[in-house]
């Protein structure tokens, strides 16, 4: 449970996605922290949900080394935003048309918009 190092810069972001695109309904207070690649099979983030219905959303830390070469704040916003989605759906945890419709909704709302990985 608390494997990975969690971020508080990762975790404001989640609290401010909630506010300004889900109406804060998802849960609060979600931890959300780095991990090692080898814990999450290559993916570049999962949510994980316990036995006792908590969740965590863990980024993979090679994320970290991308800062380099790419706007941290882009991978940050795509993956957890899209982690955020599969708690919002959670009863249907792939990517099908409820999924889309949301990743969709928030294009539309600009949740993305600071998401550009062009480099400036
Ligand atoms: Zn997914």
């Amino acid at each position: 449970m608390n494997i990975g190092r969690r971020s508080r810069r990762l975790e404001r972001m989640y609290r401010s996605f909630n506010r300004a695109y889900f109406d804060n309904a998802l849960p609060r207070n979600i931890p959300v922290a780095w991990i090692a690649g080898k814990h999450i099979s290559g993916h570049m983030a999962q949510t994980w949900k316990f036995c006792d219905g908590r969740i965590r959303i863990v980024l993979n830390q090679l994320l970290c080394e991308m800062w380099k070469k790419l706007s941290w704040s882009a991978i940050a916003c795509n993956s957890l935003l899209h982690e955020m989605v599969h708690i919002q759906h959670q009863r249907s945890a792939h990517h099908g048309p409820a999924f889309n419709k949301t990743m969709l909704r928030l294009a539309k709302d600009g949740a993305f918009r600071w998401a550009d990985v062009s480099k400036d």
